[in-house]
Protein backbone atom coordinates (compact mmCIF):
# COMPACT_ATOMS: atom_id res chain seq x y z
CA UNK A 1 0.00 0.00 0.00
CA UNK A 2 0.61 3.46 -0.61
CA UNK A 3 1.94 5.72 2.36
CA UNK A 4 1.77 9.18 2.86
CA UNK A 5 3.44 10.99 5.43
CA UNK A 6 1.62 14.43 6.52
CA UNK A 7 4.02 16.59 8.61
CA UNK A 8 1.35 19.22 10.23
CA UNK A 9 -1.90 20.19 9.25
CA UNK A 10 -3.30 19.42 6.22
CA UNK A 11 -7.00 20.70 5.11
CA UNK A 12 -9.48 17.18 5.38
CA UNK A 13 -10.69 18.05 1.91
CA UNK A 14 -7.18 17.56 1.16
CA UNK A 15 -6.74 14.22 3.39
CA UNK A 16 -9.98 13.01 1.52
CA UNK A 17 -8.35 12.80 -1.60
CA UNK A 18 -5.84 10.71 -0.49
CA UNK A 19 -8.15 8.04 1.58
CA UNK A 20 -10.06 8.24 -1.78
CA UNK A 21 -6.88 6.79 -3.58
CA UNK A 22 -6.54 4.13 -0.64
CA UNK A 23 -3.59 5.34 0.67
CA UNK A 24 -2.23 4.86 3.77
CA UNK A 25 -1.69 8.12 6.08
CA UNK A 26 0.74 8.66 8.05
CA UNK A 27 0.04 11.55 10.37
CA UNK A 28 3.45 12.88 12.31
CA UNK A 29 3.18 15.21 15.00
CA UNK A 30 6.65 15.27 16.59
CA UNK A 31 8.79 16.41 14.46
CA UNK A 32 11.99 15.51 16.44
CA UNK A 33 14.72 14.10 13.89
CA UNK A 34 14.71 11.37 15.65
CA UNK A 35 10.94 10.47 15.28
CA UNK A 36 11.10 11.93 11.60
CA UNK A 37 13.82 9.30 10.32
CA UNK A 38 12.56 6.38 12.33
CA UNK A 39 9.01 7.42 10.67
CA UNK A 40 9.62 8.46 7.51
CA UNK A 41 11.57 5.19 6.10
CA UNK A 42 8.77 3.75 4.20
CA UNK A 43 6.64 6.44 2.78
CA UNK A 44 6.33 7.38 -0.74
CA UNK A 45 5.50 10.75 -0.05
CA UNK A 46 5.35 13.80 2.03
CA UNK A 47 3.12 16.48 2.76
CA UNK A 48 4.81 19.29 4.77
CA UNK A 49 4.22 22.38 5.81
CA UNK A 50 7.37 24.34 7.53
CA UNK A 51 8.99 21.09 9.57
CA UNK A 52 12.40 21.39 8.07
CA UNK A 53 13.43 18.28 5.65
CA UNK A 54 17.42 18.21 5.77
CA UNK A 55 19.97 15.50 4.40
CA UNK A 56 20.27 13.48 7.00
CA UNK A 57 16.98 12.74 7.13
CA UNK A 58 15.84 12.52 3.53
CA UNK A 59 19.19 10.24 3.31
CA UNK A 60 16.93 7.58 6.15
CA UNK A 61 13.71 7.77 3.45
CA UNK A 62 14.34 4.40 1.28
CA UNK A 63 11.31 4.76 -0.70
CA UNK A 64 10.37 8.18 -1.00
CA UNK A 65 9.40 9.74 -5.16
CA UNK A 66 7.97 13.29 -3.56
CA UNK A 67 7.69 15.80 -1.53
CA UNK A 68 4.54 18.00 -1.35
CA UNK A 69 4.83 21.37 0.10
CA UNK A 70 1.79 23.22 1.47
CA UNK A 71 2.69 27.36 0.20
CA UNK A 72 4.84 27.88 -2.22
CA UNK A 73 8.09 28.40 -0.09
CA UNK A 74 10.74 25.76 -0.19
CA UNK A 75 13.79 26.74 2.01
CA UNK A 76 12.59 24.30 4.63
CA UNK A 77 13.56 21.49 2.10
CA UNK A 78 16.89 20.22 0.99
CA UNK A 79 16.30 20.40 -2.55
CA UNK A 80 19.62 19.63 -3.90
CA UNK A 81 19.24 16.52 -2.15
CA UNK A 82 16.04 15.61 -3.60
CA UNK A 83 17.75 16.68 -7.43
CA UNK A 84 20.40 14.10 -6.51
CA UNK A 85 18.23 11.47 -6.09
CA UNK A 86 15.07 12.39 -8.33
CA UNK A 87 12.71 13.11 -5.82
CA UNK A 88 9.86 15.48 -6.96
CA UNK A 89 9.42 18.78 -5.25
CA UNK A 90 5.54 20.21 -5.35
CA UNK A 91 4.45 23.63 -3.82
CA UNK A 92 0.61 25.10 -4.24
CA UNK A 93 1.31 26.95 -6.81
CA UNK A 94 -2.04 28.17 -7.29
CA UNK A 95 -3.55 28.67 -4.27
CA UNK A 96 -2.59 31.41 -2.31
CA UNK A 97 -1.56 34.62 -4.47
CA UNK A 98 -4.79 36.29 -4.16
CA UNK A 99 -5.08 35.70 -0.12
CA UNK A 100 -1.19 37.26 0.11
CA UNK A 101 -2.31 40.57 -2.32
CA UNK A 102 -5.46 40.79 -0.20
CA UNK A 103 -3.01 40.88 3.08
CA UNK A 104 -0.85 43.65 1.38
CA UNK A 105 -4.28 46.22 0.28
CA UNK A 106 -5.30 45.13 4.11
CA UNK A 107 -1.60 46.71 5.48
CA UNK A 108 -1.51 49.26 2.74
CA UNK A 109 -4.71 50.86 4.20
CA UNK A 110 -4.27 50.46 8.03
CA UNK A 111 -1.45 52.08 7.36
CA UNK A 112 -1.87 55.26 5.46
CA UNK A 113 -5.96 56.19 7.01
CA UNK A 114 -4.12 55.02 10.58
CA UNK A 115 -6.61 52.27 11.59
CA UNK A 116 -4.60 51.61 15.05
CA UNK A 117 -4.46 55.12 16.11
CA UNK A 118 -7.76 55.79 15.17
CA UNK A 119 -9.44 52.81 16.66
CA UNK A 120 -7.68 53.83 19.97
CA UNK A 121 -8.74 57.34 19.78
CA UNK A 122 -12.43 56.80 19.72
CA UNK A 123 -11.75 53.70 22.25
CA UNK A 124 -10.24 56.17 25.35
CA UNK A 125 -12.86 59.20 24.52
CA UNK A 126 -10.12 61.07 22.05
CA UNK A 127 -12.58 61.55 19.27
CA UNK A 128 -11.56 65.21 18.74
CA UNK A 129 -7.76 64.73 18.73
CA UNK A 130 -8.68 63.53 14.60
CA UNK A 131 -7.46 66.89 14.32
CA UNK A 132 -4.37 66.67 15.67
CA UNK A 133 -3.04 63.42 14.45
CA UNK A 134 -1.07 62.99 11.39
CA UNK A 135 -3.49 63.53 8.15
CA UNK A 136 -3.83 60.29 6.88
CA UNK A 137 -3.63 59.50 2.87
CA UNK A 138 -5.00 57.88 -0.26
CA UNK A 139 -4.31 54.82 -2.62
CA UNK A 140 -6.00 56.86 -5.41
CA UNK A 141 -3.90 58.15 -8.00
CA UNK A 142 -0.73 57.04 -6.21
CA UNK A 143 2.80 55.05 -7.25
CA UNK A 144 2.36 51.26 -5.99
CA UNK A 145 5.99 49.80 -6.75
CA UNK A 146 5.86 45.46 -6.77
CA UNK A 147 8.95 44.30 -6.18
CA UNK A 148 9.18 40.59 -8.11
CA UNK A 149 6.19 40.32 -10.43
CA UNK A 150 5.27 36.57 -9.95
CA UNK A 151 2.22 35.14 -8.66
CA UNK A 152 1.69 37.40 -5.77
CA UNK A 153 3.14 40.53 -7.53
CA UNK A 154 0.79 39.80 -10.46
CA UNK A 155 -2.21 39.25 -8.49
CA UNK A 156 -1.07 42.34 -6.37
CA UNK A 157 -1.12 44.82 -9.62
CA UNK A 158 -4.71 43.67 -10.29
CA UNK A 159 -6.42 44.40 -7.06
CA UNK A 160 -4.03 47.76 -7.00
CA UNK A 161 -6.10 48.49 -10.30
CA UNK A 162 -9.22 49.43 -8.42
CA UNK A 163 -7.32 52.05 -7.00
CA UNK A 164 -6.89 53.64 -9.77
CA UNK A 165 -2.97 53.92 -8.86
CA UNK A 166 0.05 53.92 -11.39
CA UNK A 167 1.67 50.40 -11.20
CA UNK A 168 5.43 50.03 -11.27
CA UNK A 169 7.22 46.81 -11.53
CA UNK A 170 10.79 45.63 -10.66
CA UNK A 171 11.45 42.35 -12.05
CA UNK A 172 14.48 42.13 -14.25
CA UNK A 173 13.69 38.29 -14.36
CA UNK A 174 10.73 38.48 -16.83
CA UNK A 175 10.17 39.92 -20.05
CA UNK A 176 8.86 43.59 -20.27
CA UNK A 177 5.80 42.55 -21.77
CA UNK A 178 4.47 40.27 -18.92
CA UNK A 179 4.57 43.63 -17.18
CA UNK A 180 3.11 45.80 -19.70
CA UNK A 181 0.58 43.24 -20.27
CA UNK A 182 -0.87 43.88 -17.21
CA UNK A 183 -0.49 47.57 -17.91
CA UNK A 184 1.83 48.32 -15.65
CA UNK A 185 4.87 49.96 -15.96
CA UNK A 186 8.65 48.19 -15.86
CA UNK A 187 10.72 50.24 -13.70
CA UNK A 188 14.62 49.76 -12.08
CA UNK A 189 15.03 48.96 -8.28
CA UNK A 190 17.02 52.51 -7.98
CA UNK A 191 14.30 54.68 -9.79
CA UNK A 192 11.43 52.81 -8.06
CA UNK A 193 12.05 53.61 -4.20
CA UNK A 194 12.73 56.93 -5.41
CA UNK A 195 9.14 57.43 -6.74
CA UNK A 196 6.78 54.88 -4.94
CA UNK A 197 4.45 55.85 -2.43
CA UNK A 198 3.14 52.11 -1.66
CA UNK A 199 6.11 49.71 -1.68
CA UNK A 200 5.26 45.76 -1.65
CA UNK A 201 7.99 43.05 -1.67
CA UNK A 202 6.79 39.47 -3.41
CA UNK A 203 10.90 38.48 -3.67
CA UNK A 204 12.63 34.82 -2.86
CA UNK A 205 15.14 35.37 0.15
CA UNK A 206 18.16 34.68 -1.36
CA UNK A 207 22.09 36.74 -1.99
CA UNK A 208 20.78 39.35 -4.27
CA UNK A 209 17.77 40.18 -1.65
CA UNK A 210 19.25 39.92 1.73
CA UNK A 211 18.97 43.82 3.25
CA UNK A 212 18.09 44.74 -0.08
CA UNK A 213 16.50 47.86 2.07
CA UNK A 214 18.54 49.40 4.48
CA UNK A 215 19.61 52.75 5.70
CA UNK A 216 21.06 53.27 2.16
CA UNK A 217 17.80 52.66 0.55
CA UNK A 218 15.59 54.43 2.72
CA UNK A 219 17.42 57.40 2.84
CA UNK A 220 16.17 57.66 -1.37
CA UNK A 221 12.59 56.92 -0.39
CA UNK A 222 9.96 59.36 -0.42
CA UNK A 223 9.02 60.52 2.93
CA UNK A 224 5.46 59.39 2.88
CA UNK A 225 6.46 56.04 1.55
CA UNK A 226 4.58 53.08 3.54
CA UNK A 227 6.34 49.79 2.99
CA UNK A 228 4.89 46.04 2.94
CA UNK A 229 6.68 42.82 3.39
CA UNK A 230 4.65 39.58 2.73
CA UNK A 231 7.86 37.52 1.30
CA UNK A 232 10.61 36.58 3.90
CA UNK A 233 12.34 38.20 6.92
CA UNK A 234 15.46 39.42 6.37
CA UNK A 235 14.86 41.25 2.34
CA UNK A 236 14.71 43.92 5.26
CA UNK A 237 17.67 44.88 7.68
CA UNK A 238 15.15 45.20 10.47
CA UNK A 239 17.69 47.13 12.67
CA UNK A 240 17.46 49.99 9.86
CA UNK A 241 13.72 49.90 9.24
CA UNK A 242 13.43 50.76 13.55
CA UNK A 243 15.67 53.81 12.50
CA UNK A 244 13.72 54.84 9.32
CA UNK A 245 10.65 54.68 11.13
CA UNK A 246 11.58 56.41 14.38
CA UNK A 247 13.44 59.10 12.42
CA UNK A 248 10.61 59.50 10.10
CA UNK A 249 12.69 58.91 6.87
CA UNK A 250 9.65 56.59 5.75
CA UNK A 251 5.87 56.78 6.72
CA UNK A 252 5.25 53.76 8.19
CA UNK A 253 5.68 50.07 7.71
CA UNK A 254 4.02 46.45 7.22
CA UNK A 255 5.61 43.48 8.02
CA UNK A 256 4.42 39.97 8.17
CA UNK A 257 7.50 37.96 8.03
CA UNK A 258 10.87 38.78 10.30
CA UNK A 259 14.63 38.29 10.43
CA UNK A 260 14.29 35.53 13.33
CA UNK A 261 10.67 34.01 13.71
CA UNK A 262 8.65 33.65 15.73
CA UNK A 263 10.55 36.98 16.70
CA UNK A 264 12.02 37.18 20.58
CA UNK A 265 9.30 38.68 23.07
CA UNK A 266 11.44 41.58 23.85
CA UNK A 267 12.30 42.39 19.66
CA UNK A 268 12.42 46.56 19.19
CA UNK A 269 10.19 46.45 16.25
CA UNK A 270 7.40 46.05 19.20
CA UNK A 271 7.90 49.17 20.34
CA UNK A 272 7.29 51.40 17.13
CA UNK A 273 4.09 52.81 16.42
CA UNK A 274 4.17 53.94 12.34
CA UNK A 275 4.36 49.48 12.39
CA UNK A 276 1.92 46.78 11.63
CA UNK A 277 2.82 43.23 12.33
CA UNK A 278 0.96 40.12 11.64
CA UNK A 279 2.70 36.77 12.23
CA UNK A 280 3.16 35.16 8.97
CA UNK A 281 -0.68 34.48 8.38
CA UNK A 282 -0.76 36.24 4.82
CA UNK A 283 -1.72 33.10 3.53
CA UNK A 284 -3.76 31.79 6.35
CA UNK A 285 -7.26 32.29 6.07
CA UNK A 286 -9.62 29.78 5.97
CA UNK A 287 -11.09 29.29 1.91
CA UNK A 288 -6.71 29.72 1.49
CA UNK A 289 -6.06 26.76 3.95
CA UNK A 290 -8.68 24.42 2.17
CA UNK A 291 -6.64 25.30 -1.24
CA UNK A 292 -3.65 24.54 -0.16
CA UNK A 293 -4.33 21.56 1.14
CA UNK A 294 -6.13 20.17 -1.73
CA UNK A 295 -3.53 21.33 -3.99
CA UNK A 296 -1.01 19.68 -2.05
CA UNK A 297 -2.45 16.23 -2.10
CA UNK A 298 -3.42 16.43 -5.72
CA UNK A 299 0.00 17.18 -6.80
CA UNK A 300 0.66 14.01 -4.83
CA UNK A 301 -2.19 11.83 -6.08
CA UNK A 302 -1.49 12.82 -9.49
CA UNK A 303 2.67 12.80 -9.35
CA UNK A 304 1.89 9.04 -8.05
CA UNK A 305 -0.40 7.85 -10.44
CA UNK A 306 1.04 10.12 -13.38
CA UNK A 307 -1.99 11.32 -13.98
CA UNK A 308 -2.52 14.14 -17.10
CA UNK A 309 -3.87 16.62 -14.52
CA UNK A 310 -0.94 17.27 -12.83
CA UNK A 311 0.38 20.69 -12.98
CA UNK A 312 3.57 21.04 -13.93
CA UNK A 313 4.26 24.49 -13.09
CA UNK A 314 3.96 22.79 -9.46
CA UNK A 315 6.92 20.71 -9.85
CA UNK A 316 10.01 23.01 -8.98
CA UNK A 317 12.43 20.25 -9.95
CA UNK A 318 10.86 18.94 -13.48
CA UNK A 319 13.94 19.81 -15.16
CA UNK A 320 15.93 17.46 -12.58
CA UNK A 321 13.06 15.06 -13.21
CA UNK A 322 13.03 15.31 -16.76
CA UNK A 323 9.66 16.19 -16.91
CA UNK A 324 8.40 18.55 -19.40
P1 LIG B 1 7.30 33.71 -7.48
O1 LIG B 1 8.48 32.80 -7.56
O2 LIG B 1 6.08 33.41 -8.26
O3 LIG B 1 7.78 35.21 -7.85
C1 LIG B 1 8.99 35.78 -7.44
C2 LIG B 1 9.38 36.80 -8.51
O4 LIG B 1 10.51 37.53 -8.02
C3 LIG B 1 9.80 36.15 -9.85
O5 LIG B 1 9.03 36.69 -10.91
C4 LIG B 1 11.28 36.54 -9.99
O6 LIG B 1 11.66 36.79 -11.32
C5 LIG B 1 11.35 37.80 -9.16
N1 LIG B 1 12.69 38.14 -8.66
C6 LIG B 1 13.64 37.30 -8.18
N2 LIG B 1 14.72 38.02 -7.78
C7 LIG B 1 14.45 39.32 -8.05
C8 LIG B 1 15.15 40.53 -7.82
N3 LIG B 1 16.36 40.56 -7.28
N4 LIG B 1 14.56 41.71 -8.20
C9 LIG B 1 13.31 41.71 -8.73
N5 LIG B 1 12.58 40.58 -8.97
C10 LIG B 1 13.14 39.40 -8.61
O7 LIG B 1 6.98 33.82 -5.92
P2 LIG B 1 5.59 34.19 -5.22
O8 LIG B 1 4.73 33.00 -5.11
O9 LIG B 1 5.06 35.42 -5.85
O10 LIG B 1 6.13 34.49 -3.73
C11 LIG B 1 6.92 35.63 -3.45
C12 LIG B 1 7.48 35.54 -2.04
O11 LIG B 1 6.42 35.50 -1.08
C13 LIG B 1 8.34 34.32 -1.76
O12 LIG B 1 9.45 34.71 -0.96
C14 LIG B 1 7.43 33.42 -0.96
O13 LIG B 1 8.16 32.53 -0.13
C15 LIG B 1 6.67 34.44 -0.15
N6 LIG B 1 5.36 33.99 0.36
C16 LIG B 1 4.98 34.40 1.61
C17 LIG B 1 3.74 34.03 2.11
C18 LIG B 1 3.28 34.48 3.47
O14 LIG B 1 2.50 33.78 4.10
N7 LIG B 1 3.70 35.63 3.94
C19 LIG B 1 2.90 33.20 1.34
C20 LIG B 1 3.30 32.84 0.06
C21 LIG B 1 4.54 33.25 -0.43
Amino acid sequence: MIKIATLGNIHDEGLKILRESNYEIVDISDFSIGNLKKCLTEVDAIAIRTTKLTRDILETCNSLKVVSRHGVGFDNVDLDYLNQNKIALAITGSSNAMTVSEHVITMFLNLCKQSKLADQLVREGNFRERNFMKETLEIYKKNILILGFGRIGKELAKRCKGFESQIYVCDPYIKSKEITDLKCIPVSFSKGIKIADFISIHLPLNKETEYLFSKKEFIQMKKNCILVNTSRGGIIKEDDLIWALNNQIIHSAGLDVFEKEPPEINNPLFKIKNLILSPHNAALTSECKKRMGVETCNNIVNFLEKKPELNLYNIINKNKLNLS
